[in-house]
């Protein structure tokens, strides 16, 4: 796609069809939008617009997300590309700010290096876009790269664990649309046989398995430790291996570390992996026989 293929009307760039793309000081400009013939608009931003900025005959739609590196935009996908559809396929004029259709990375990339730099949030949101097209737009919770950016995005390597209540649900949400949902065997606790996490949850480079792995198993967080990992008023001592218990039979099944106190290994399972903090306990779990 050339860059003249895009039509500037104003401070909006034309996409695509009804789709246009703007700055914020598009949305407040009722002469541009009625000459584009706007009826929707859908932001991506922090704070929602409020109803004195409003422009009647417009609906809004608000999709929170902070300008930051550190913003899982992945997650609210779905939502924004749901929007976005349902105008173009009935022909409803659309301007949408901080946000991108489904065009290929190098579409974009070209589109606002060229266009319109202002628009372009920050470079989390270019990899994230590289990512979404790369699970063929829409979220897939089996991908582990996704799995990793869900980790990353809500600072769960970092000190005191931050944004648990936002990363369960939305992983949650990415694998209850995901079809299947490749969990991979089960294993439970030796003692009860309590469930305690899948294959899927398992860190481990792929294509490991060369033979010389450490055999240590490092997972990620799991739900149901999730009070424990978000008890932010303790000191950074509090965190140092951590004891995670069964929650049926209280066994001591896991340990967690800080960043600071973060597992080094070079192993062939977990050389890149610098997220290694909740290590299973030897002897403390099993394969679930059915
Ligand atoms: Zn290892
Ligand atoms: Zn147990």
């Amino acid at each position: 796609m050339n860059i003249s293929d895009f039509n500037l009307v104003g401070r909006m760039d034309q996409i695509d069809g009804v789709l246009y793309l703007g700055a914020i000081e598009a949305t407040e400009d009722p002469e541009e939008l009625t000459k584009a013939d706007i009826a929707t608009i859908l932001s991506v931003i922090s704070d929602e617009m409020e109803a004195k900025d409003r422009i009647g005959g417009i609906r809004y739609h608000w999709i929170q997300a902070d300008d930051s590196p550190r913003e899982d935009l992945l997650t609210h996908s779905p939502e924004a590309y749901d929007i976005i559809d349902k105008c173009v396929v009935s022909g409803i004029g659309i301007l949408v700010h901080s946000w991108q259709r489904r065009k290929t990375y190098e579409e974009i990339h070209a589109l606002v290096q060229c266009r319109r730099p202002i628009i372009w949030p920050n470079h989390g949101f270019v990899a994230q876009l590289g990512l979404w097209e790369g699970m063929g737009f829409r979220l897939d919770a089996n991908n582990k790269e996704f799995r990793h950016h869900m980790r990353e995005m809500h600072s769960l390597h970092t000190f005191p664990v931050k944004k648990l209540d936002q990363y369960f649900p939305r992983l949650e949400m990415a694998e209850s649309t995901t079809r299947p949902l490749n969990l991979g065997k089960q294993y439970v606790c030796k003692k009860c046989g309590e469930e305690l996490f899948h294959e899927l949850h398992v860190l481990r480079n792929s294509g490991g398995n060369t033979g010389d792995t450490c055999g240590r198993v490092f997972i990620e967080p799991q739900p149901w430790m999730s009070e424990l990992l978000s008890y932010e008023k303790q000191s950074i001592d509090y965190y140092k291996d951590l004891k995670i218990r069964c929650l049926q039979c209280g066994q001591v099944v896991a340990k967690y570390r800080t960043e600071y106190y973060a597992v080094q290994c070079q192993c062939s399972d977990h050389s890149n992996i610098n997220e290694i903090r909740i290590q299973m306990l030897d002897n403390t779990f099993s394969l679930k026989s059915n």
